[in-house]
Parts: structure tokens; sequence; C-alpha cells
């Protein structure tokens, strides 16, 4: 009886999937209850708690006592994690001055984070193979046995080329062209491993347990030393054909302008980077300043910091204006170091974005700070490793 069959086919299938989702949420949340992974599929409470049963009897998931999370206070109820939180996953943050490792279980409890100072965009396989002792060194410090490690998520400070696992631009990380990263660290780490950049990573931070976690379609924008966008469209993060979507920074704003490293003229970063504004505000007392002290300055009240981060403020709120007429994001979450200058940076890039954008995409956004800063690619590495800890465990 084929109509019978197809029907069954397609319960089960559908069975499947909203089993999936609840997996998907809990990788997610960490630790959730019932009551919430309903609202957040939008099953029922029923069909959840028949699913929930489900995956407690083939051992994948439990119940755990409430616990904070790395952003949240514990609520109240009794939560699912999914089952063995003793597997871990770890996250490997490269700046370009120092290494970050942290290592979290699966209910999202981050158990160790260390960061190491190191010269990583010119000696790129030295900064591997320190890493690679790090990760030994933090997983033996929190107790685990690097059998249970079940993958990791690695950020870099720059384009990722996703099909070849490389660093996609030769002249922002001069020291790792050619260099396959995500295959040097499974060789060395013996793990399945991710790669991302940080301003992708950010998003992920903010997306699990930041400004984002409560929406679906938002822009992350790193601003600090580069400019880059990662963008989330429904919850999902875009990467584009070859990984570089969300290079924002390189938005021409005036063809005419400075020159850009990327080679081409007038880009946003010429005039709204770190560079550009320590730059514009020049040296002070005969010393020139830092990115972090010029945004210091500007939110004590100095005239010349505050007109050069507005006026980055505004110029960055031109490329987003463009960036909501096309995704039409609910939330633009601002991050990296110039976000800490709070309003003087985000007023007049506010303004910039109702006077750009059309006015449905303008009013529609709203406009917010990132909930990390320092330590956003860290988290996001951690992100990373644990959204895609399901296909770590299939592998491993
Ligand atoms: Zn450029």
């Amino acid at each position: 009886m084929p109509s019978a069959n197809n029907s069954d086919g397609s319960l089960a299938w559908l069975r499947d999937r909203n089993r999936q989702r609840v997996m998907e949420i809990l990788r997610m949340q960490g630790q959730i209850s019932q009551a919430d992974i309903a609202r957040a599929t939008g099953l029922s409470r029923t069909t959840v708690s028949s699913l929930v049963a489900e995956l407690k009897e083939a051992g994948r998931v439990l119940d755990v006592d409430p616990k904070p999370g790395p952003a949240r206070g514990g609520r109240p109820g009794v939560r699912l994690v999914l089952r063995d939180p003793g597997q871990v996953v770890a996250g490997i943050d490269f700046g370009h001055s120092h290494v970050g490792i942290a290592i979290a279980d699966l209910a999202h409890n981050v158990l160790a984070e260390r960061f190491f100072e190191l010269d990583v965009n010119r000696q790129a396989v030295e900064a591997l193979d320190r890493a690679a002792d790090m990760f030994g060194e933090v997983v033996e410090a929190v107790g685990v046995d690097r059998r249970r490690v079940l993958g990791a998520g690695i950020g870099i400070p720059g384009p990722v080329d996703r099909a070849r696992g490389t660093a996609g631009s030769a002249t922002i990380l001069p020291g790792w062209v050619g260099l396959r990263i995500a295959t040097e660290m499974e060789e060395r780490l013996g793990i399945p491993v991710q790669i991302e950049n940080d301003a992708n990573l950010g998003a992920l931070a903010e997306l699990v347990w930041g400004a984002g976690r409560d929406c679906s379609n938002f822009a992350y924008i790193k601003a600090a030393t580069g400019i880059g966008a990662g963008i989330v469209i429904d919850g999902r993060l875009l990467r584009g054909a070859t990984g570089t979507a969300g290079e924002i920074g390189h938005t021409t704003l005036d063809e005419a302008g400075p020159l850009c490293y990327c080679g081409n003229r007038g880009c946003l970063e010429t005039v709204a980077s770190g560079p550009a504004i320590v730059e514009l505000v020049g040296p002070v007392n005969g010393e020139r300043l830092t990115l972090a002290r010029v945004v210091e300055l500007a939110s004590d009240g100095d005239v010349r910091c505050r007109r050069a981060v507005a006026d980055a403020g505004r110029e960055i709120g031109v490329a987003v204006a463009g960036l909501c007429n096309l995704i039409n994001p609910e939330r633009v979450i601002i991050g990296g170091l110039l976000s800490r200058a709070g309003g003087v940076l985000m007023n007049p890039l506010r303004e910039s974005i109702r006077r750009h954008a059309v006015q449905a995409a303008a009013e529609a956004v709203d406009v917010r700070a990132a909930v990390f800063v320092e330590r956003a690619e860290l988290l996001g590495s951690v992100a990373l490793a644990l959204l895609g800890s399901h296909e770590m465990v299939r592998a491993v």
C-alpha cells in the first residue's frame, strides 16, 4: 500500500526533523527548559515533551540543575542539556598579537580561558605550534581527557577561504599565505577543527550569548583596527560563495579618496579604521596615541578625539545603511574596540543610517552595542565549535 507507506514516511521524516530542531536548540542554548524549547521551535509542549522523552531514553539528553552560562543568570526550573556534559569543545582565537584559548562543555560552561602574547602576524607556524602546546596545557589544567574534546573552532583576524582552509588575504596576514590552517591544526590537535574570521566569530558570540540571542536577522559590525561585518540571516551565518561575505570595510565611499591597502581607493577603512582615526588625531604632546587611548579620551570629552570617533561613526553608518537596504536586518550590533566609545560613536552612526538607508529599513533597525568586546572572538570560536559539535560527534 504505497499511500500508507508514504504517509508513514513523511510522518517519520517530520518527527526526525523536529528532533533535529530540538537538538539544534540545545546546542545553541547549552541549557534550556522544555517550555523554552517549545517557544524557540514553535512546536507544541506535548510534541516537545514526547521528543524529549525519546531523546532521554536514547541517552542523548539529560536533566540538570540550572547553572549560569557565560552571560546569563540561571533561571529556576529543570533544564535539559545534551548528554555527557563531560565532553568539551575548544575555542582558539589568533589575534594579531595574541592567542586565546577556551574550553567549554556542551552545557555552555566555559571551564578555562587563557591569553598569551605572540607575534601572530609574522610567525604563523610558531603561532600554530604554540597554540597546540597551550591547548594541551589547558585541557590538562581543567582535568579533561583529551579524547573528550570533540573539536575546535579557530578564529583568524582576516578573511577565510573556507574551501582551502587558508587565510584569504595576503595583505592582512602576510605570514599566513598558503598555510592550510585547518589541516595544520587538525594534525597538531588530533580533532576536527573549523576556521572563521573575526567578524563572523563576533556575530556567533552575540547570536549564542549576547545582543543577538533573541534575534535571527542581524548584522554584527566589528569596528576596530579593521572594519568587518558578520551577517546572520534566519539564525545562520551568511558566508557567501568563498567565505568573504561581510567585507564592509572595503565599501567604496570616495572613488578619488586615499589608496587603501586592499588596492582600491576611498574604502571605509581609509577613513574609519583604527589606524585612520589614530592618524587623524595625530600625536598629542609628541606622543602617538593608541586606538584604545583615543576611545578613552573621546569618552572623557576630549574634543579632538570625540570628533574623530564621531566622524568614523558617521562614515560607518553610510556603509551600514547600504547593508540595511540589502538585507533589512532587525538589529545592527556594533562591536570591536570602537564600540567602547558608546554614544560618541553610536549617535552619528544611527543618524547616518537614518539619512542614507531607505525609510522602511532605517525605521525597522535597532542599533545597539555588542555585549562582548575583548572576548568576542574567543567566545565566538567556542560557539563555532559548539554549533558544529553535532558533526564532530558523528565524526569521532
Ligand atoms: Zn580597501
